[in-house]
């Protein structure tokens, strides 16, 4: 144990086991800051359409190739304690919005790095926390205030909103198609742009073809085989059974004793057994269903059966696949087979099954008005079609955002740098530190459009300042055009955001900064595993 030296008494008091390591104070701040930093500046790099890819190469030698601000920090498998709360930060960006979580991060960054120049100052970090809080909220006003109303039913913008997203991505050159797709698929899952769910766009990934014959199915597809090579292999008009309990023979729930004497019983037990799974294929059958999804097993008699009977089965279903099934044929997921009528038939086009790459699925497609879809990415080598599926994700979580929100706003920067325009003119009506802890928030906003210039190799200060002064004109949506390296108004160059991107990425990056700032003493408890974890320049307590 490790005494704390007591002034009144003699007697050393232990409170910490003697391996624990502290920092307190301002090396504490320091510690979490540097950390803060390193995280994102990793990151930021790959921000904006000019942004460079990571290579994360796991402990197995896995390789994954992106440039998506949440996939590279998980895959990083962060130790720091305070580095592994700004991976949260990116998370939450990601549940939340599925989109700008770079941004998060690099603006999480920032409002310490600059909080860091203020504590130098001597400034104490509860005022630079309050002014922080003020700022952010300013922030979300002057963001509400400058987005635009959505037209719900204009695809055009959604269209944009999807390729924005998909800029600098693998996708990139195939974005007018794919943020096509992207848009029919949100708009075949609903009727209703209040209440989405993104799980009924299933995403299914093809190795072995260019990206730009990527497709949406108006169905589903399933990665499984017919379960007997006797079955056809495709089935025109299909009418589909959903069930989700298994066609066999139910064994008893007790151990069950049998005594046979003679073979014939034997045999009449067998038949018995056999026309029980007769019975219930021609009780399928009879519904005219000519295919069957199975979410249990289907045993080598029913599948014999089923097979006679010209029907397509499949077992062994995930539910979550039952379900979009259901949402895609509009069929009813039947569980006992007394029950079933004409009517819980669901309906597809064609039910087949394709080989993929080496696997054999079932494709379940032309539905009718489905409400469930399969996009499914083809690309060159799995590096790819993993890398479209995140952008894929990404734009669809976009599409769905600005949809719920019914708000968006242009991109490249511009609401960056009308937030800190404004909050410098606000800041003119404060007083001293706090003065300085809103102006230092204002600085730190400009971190996106300085990185989104750095990152395409333009001047940084050059840019920041024709970017403020044509916003002092007025140009709400003055942005970089990274592309021409000149300033430009990002609305009419259809790089557009949802407003809820914005909006979440500064509220988790001012929580996350306070949240640190308000830390003044790190105690590592002393497990020796966990003091390689303690942040970099942790003194052992004495
Ligand atoms: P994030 O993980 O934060 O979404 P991205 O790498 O997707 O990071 O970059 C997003 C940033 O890039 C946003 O600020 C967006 O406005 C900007 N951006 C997207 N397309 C363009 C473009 N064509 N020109 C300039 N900036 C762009
Ligand atoms: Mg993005």
């Amino acid at each position: 144990m490790r005494k704390m030296a007591d002034q009144n008494q003699n007697q050393p008091i232990y409170v910490l086991p003697e391996s624990a390591i502290r920092t307190k104070g301002r090396e504490a701040h320091r510690n979490n800051i540097a950390a803060a930093k390193a995280l994102s500046e990793t990151v930021r790099t790959t921000l904006g359409p000019k942004g460079m890819d990571k290579m994360l190469v796991d402990s197995m030698g896995d390789i994954i190739i992106t440039n998506d601000g949440v996939t590279i920090l998980d895959e990083m498998q962060i130790e720091h304690p305070t580095a592994k709360m700004l991976v949260e930060v990116a998370k939450t960006q990601e549940k939340e919005v599925g989109d700008g979580t770079t941004t998060a991060v690099v603006l999480s960054g920032e409002l310490l790095k600059s909080a860091e120049n203020l504590i130098d100052k001597d400034i104490h970090p509860t005022v630079i926390i309050k002014g922080y809080r003020i700022a952010g909220e300013i922030a979300q006003k002057v963001l509400n205030n400058m987005s635009e109303k959505l037209k719900v039913e204009d695809d055009e913008i959604l269209k944009k909103i999807a390729m924005t997203a998909m800029n600098g991505r693998e996708a990139e050159a195939y974005k007018e198609k794919l943020a096509s797709l992207c848009v029919k698929a949100i708009r075949r899952i609903t009727d209703n742009h209040k209440n989405i769910d993104i799980e009924n766009v299933k995403i299914e990934k093809k190795v072995g073809d260019s990206i730009e014959n990527s497709e949406l199915i108006e169905g589903i597809i399933i990665d499984k085989e017919k379960v007997h090579y006797g079955m056809p292999n495709k089935i025109k008009n299909a009418k589909i059974l959903l069930l989700d309990s298994a066609l066999e023979i139910k064994s008893t729930e007790i151990d069950s004793k049998l005594s046979i004497t003679d073979p014939e019983q034997l045999q009449s037990f067998i038949d018995k057994e056999e026309q029980i799974i007769k019975d219930m294929v021609d009780k399928i059958a009879q519904t005219g269903a000519n295919v069957v999804f199975c979410q249990k097993g289907i045993d080598d008699m029913a599948q014999h059966y089923l097979s006679k009977n010209n029907i397509y089965a499949v077992r062994r279903i995930k539910a979550s696949d039952m379900e979009k099934l259901s949402r895609a044929t509009k069929g009813k997921i039947i569980s006992n087979l007394k029950d079933i009528s004409k009517g819980d038939l669901g309906y597809a086009g064609v039910v087949e099954e394709l080989k993929v790459g080496d696997e054999e699925m079932t494709y379940v497609r032309n539905c009718k008005d489905p409400k469930a879809v399969t996009f499914l990415i083809h690309g060159g080598t799995q590096h790819v079609v993993d890398e479209v599926e995140r952008s894929i994700k990404d734009s669809l979580g976009d599409i769905i955002s600005a949809l719920k929100n019914e708000r968006v706003v242009g991109g490249a920067g511009a609401t960056e740098i009308e937030i800190a325009r404004n909050l410098r003119k606000y800041s003119e009506k404060l007083s001293g530190r706090e003065q300085l802890a809103v102006t230092a928030f204002a600085e730190s906003m400009e971190i996106i459009p300085r990185t989104l210039a750095e990152n395409s190799g333009l001047d940084p200060i050059d840019i920041l300042t024709s970017l403020k002064s044509k916003h002092d004109e007025g140009k709400k949506w003055a942005g970089v055009d990274v592309f021409t390296g000149k300033i430009s108004d990002s609305w009419r160059l259809g790089i557009i955001e949802p407003l809820k991107i914005k909006l979440q990425a500064i509220q988790s990056a001012v929580e996350v900064a306070n949240m640190i700032l308000r830390i003044d003493d790190i105690i590592a408890s002393g497990k020796e595993d966990q003091q390689q974890q303690m942040p970099q320049g942790g003194m052992p307590y004495q």
